[in-house]
């Protein structure tokens, strides 16, 4: 069995005291969990408090976001090694505000996956299907896509590192949750795609989240299912109780 991985990731919310409030208290919640993982993805200007907080914890620090590039002229942006330098162990790479809000292309975050995975940054690289292209028929020929490209050059023990969450793009914020049915058909697809990319030893243990509206309501569904290894949770994750009922699905 894949030990399953809960993620926050709270995009632009909480002020570095809120995000520290939370961490003291999941670091305290949280300390006797050990048949599921656990990781944090507060902004940017909170990483390092958090960092300071879970250190020796259970609970794992994610950043949202990374540049490719070692160092240099890149104003406003973060790399692999200061992410580590403020305690992170992940890095969710791909995710859909990225690529829909701020342009971020296959190729660019294939760039960034082989940069985290140089750094020994652990990557949860996000693909997903936007609506138009689910009711296109789209959605397997989309994510076949995301994957070949996003994991251009990676080797099979990189590979290893990562994580996939599928998130389709329509139900991410939205309310609307992908049946438990829909999801386990997309987590298929995606273990079948590595399997060929990498051998179905690796496609058959790869740890495949799923997100897009997860709440205490129907994460069980979710998951039920033989495929989906976990959750990567936005809104719901912003609050303690609600992520503490997430994590004990
Ligand atoms: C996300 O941001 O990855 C996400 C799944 O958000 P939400 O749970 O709010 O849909």
């Amino acid at each position: 069995m894949i030990k399953p991985l809960i993620a926050a990731n709270w995009k632009m919310h909480k002020t570095i005291g809120e995000a520290a409030g939370f961490a003291r208290q999941a670091k305290a919640a949280f300390a006797s969990i050990t048949d599921r993982d656990i990781v944090i993805a507060p902004p940017c200007t909170a990483l390092a408090a958090v960092g300071e907080i879970l250190k020796g914890s259970t609970v794992g620090l994610a950043a949202q976001n990374m540049h490719w590039a070692e160092k240099g002229a890149f104003t406003g942006e973060v790399s692999a090694a200061m992410l580590i330098d403020a305690g992170c162990d992940h890095v969710i790479l791909g995710h859909s505000e990225r690529r829909n809000l701020f342009g971020e292309t296959d190729s660019l975050i294939n760039k960034k996956l082989t940069a985290a995975l140089t750094s020994h940054l652990k990557p949860i690289f996000c693909i997903g299907e936007r609506l138009e292209e689910r009711e296109g028929d789209q959605t397997f020929h989309i994510l076949r896509q995301q994957l070949h490209k996003g994991l251009n050059n990676i080797s099979s023990g990189d590979i290893r590192r990562c994580v996939i969450a599928y998130e389709p793009v329509w139900a991410i914020g939205t309310g609307k949750t992908a049946t438990p049915e829909q999801a386990e058909q997309a987590h298929v697809f995606i273990r079948e795609v590595i399997g060929d990319l990498y051998g179905a030893a690796i496609g058959n243990t790869m740890r495949i989240l799923y997100g897009g509206s997860v709440t205490p309501d129907n994460v069980a569904g979710l998951m039920a299912q033989r495929n989906i290894n976990g959750a990567l949770v936005g809104g719901a994750s912003l609050d303690i109780e609600s992520f503490t009922k997430i994590i004990g699905f």
